[in-house]
């Protein structure tokens, strides 16, 4: 028995399922379910590429990824959205008398075409029309709005997952964390690999924790718990921008803060603004950048007037955590303090983006011959050089822990140009699955971001050479040499 591959969208993600055609249409339905993460109740519809609806059957004709399908969640859970009964069969009959025409014309005919405009119109209407609000159609505003966070649609096994994870926390939170582990959690070798989300939460606490910003900013435990809980499941289940990464990168500044000795060198709040900016810094990512977010005129594009669109949407979130009481780890600051911690998160958050590389890069070597840890301005860029550091330090690290981050960054560049190609968008050259590969990715990126960055950074804490410098370098001899490998063996082959 053969197995089929469909290529489809959902979502705006390209998904791939794979079935056996002896399989139940039942098994069929549930497998796009499950990719759709639909709920029982929910109405999915597959359209072919010329916008035809075709059934969801063992029967599905296969397809490559040029030719996709497109699945879609017309009615979402209608248990708990009272759709009036004359409309919901109405609905349903046409749906199913769809399904019969097309089983046998394989192709919607056009009257039934138009009586489903006609039904999906008045739907519309009712959706729009806030006095008819008693029908249970009525989206307001609020919900609405909520397209423009992919987690607002947190499916049921998301929010039960995130409870265990929670409860999970909060019992090892309990627990007292080695001092081998706390003396490990200050270094750049820390492997992410080996923790579980509940337990890097807890290592995030004992951040806080030994850097003494609870008691500095007189931040109760439990809130602190309640913030860190919250960023965790504001984190998205991407490829690379994940909760993983944030941690990752609130490590990386962890450690540089004590390898610096910053703690001598700034004050308390600056700290405390870096840690909680790396912390911060990717919330809600949606796994496709910048480019694809002004190039697909996105709701954040839209939103941001394409000025760093991700990266405000990032800051704008987590002020949007800190705006609940219960996960405010500011309310107890002055209004002076406040003001700084607001400001200074936001500068760091935005200086990640990476189109603003060489501005804040250049501003900062203007600095260094005189550099000065009392003057503002020093201090500002600097902050925003240690965040950014810290974001880009996968390479950093020893290679067992730094490669697979490099599979996860490719997965989603790829996922991104395969979605610009099928949506016939520019495809964003280093995202190409046809053009880059592990080694030419990151020998570039290594040549020319890493080290021209860690460099200037090392200038001003020499102790950083062979903590950041120095395990870049051993990366970069790593890929060239895979890479001049690679090139070999390609040309062995033709000739
Ligand atoms: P982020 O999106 O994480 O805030 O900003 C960092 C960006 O730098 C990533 O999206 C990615 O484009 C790039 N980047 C970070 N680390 C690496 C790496 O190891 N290799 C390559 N090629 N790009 C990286
Ligand atoms: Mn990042």
């Amino acid at each position: 028995m053969t197995t089929k591959v469909i290529y489809f969208t959902v979502n705006g993600k390209l998904e791939k399922a794979e079935f056996r055609s002896d399989c139940s249409i039942a098994d069929v339905k549930d497998l796009f379910r499950a990719a759709a993460e639909a709920g029982p109740h929910d109405i999915l519809k597959m359209y072919n590429p010329s916008g035809s609806m075709v059934n969801i059957s063992p029967r599905l004709e296969a397809n490559d990824m040029d030719s996709c399908y497109r699945l879609e969640v017309v009615a979402s859970d209608l248990q708990s959205v009272a759709v009036p009964t004359e409309l919901d069969s109405m609905e349903n009959r046409l749906h199913h008398l769809e399904s019969k025409v097309l089983e046998e014309a394989g192709k919607t005919p056009d009257i039934v075409f138009e009586l489903k405009s006609q039904v999906e119109a008045f739907k519309r209407k009712l959706e729009n029309v806030k006095h008819l609000s008693w029908l249970g159609l009525f989206k307001d505003k609020n919900e609405q709005q909520a397209k423009f966070s992919p987690k607002t649609r947190r499916s049921r096994q998301n929010v039960q997952e995130q409870e265990r994870v929670r409860r999970q926390f909060l019992h090892m939170s309990s627990l007292q964390v080695t001092e081998e582990v706390r003396e490990h959690l200050k270094t750049p070798i820390f492997d992410n690999w080996q923790w579980e989300e509940a337990e890097m939460m807890v290592l995030l606490q004992v951040m806080y924790t030994d850097l003494d910003f609870l008691m500095v900013f007189h931040i109760e435990l439990e809130v602190l718990q309640n913030f860190l809980f919250e960023v965790y499941c504001h984190y998205n289940n991407i490829p690379f921008h994940n909760f993983q990464h944030c941690f990752c990168v609130t490590q990386m500044m962890y450690g540089l803060i004590w390898l610096t000795d910053l703690r001598n060198k700034l004050e308390r709040i600056d700290l405390f603004i870096m840690l909680t900016s790396a912390l911060c810094h990717d919330l809600d990512h949606p796994g496709y950048n910048n480019v694809y977010q002004i190039n697909a005129q996105t709701d954040l594009a839209l939103r941001y007037n394409d000025i760093s669109p991700l990266e405000n949407h990032h800051c704008a979130i987590a002020f949007g955590i800190l705006s609940k009481p219960e996960c405010n780890i500011l309310k107890n600051l002055s209004s002076e303090q406040y003001k700084q911690v607001r400001g200074g998160m936001i500068k760091c958050i935005l200086a990640t983006d990476m189109a603003r590389h060489n501005e804040i890069l250049n501003k900062f070597k203007v600095t260094l011959p005189v550099f000065d840890f009392k003057n503002k301005e020093h201090k500002e860029v600097l902050m925003k050089i240690m965040v950014k550091v810290s974001d880009i330090s996968n390479e950093a690290r020893p290679m067992a822990v730094a490669e697979p981050w490099l599979d996860c960054l490719l997965q989603e560049f790829f996922n991104q140009s395969d979605t610009e190609k099928l949506k016939g968008l520019p495809v964003t050259p280093f995202m190409d699955r046809d053009k880059v590969s592990k080694p030419s990715s990151q020998t570039n990126f290594i040549r020319f971001v890493l080290l021209p960055l860690f460099t200037e950074l090392t200038k001003l804490f020499p102790c950083l050479e062979q903590h950041i410098l120095e395990p870049v370098r051993r990366a970069l001899e790593y890929y060239s040499n895979m890479e001049k490998a690679t090139q070999e063996e390609a040309g062995a082959t033709k000739s």
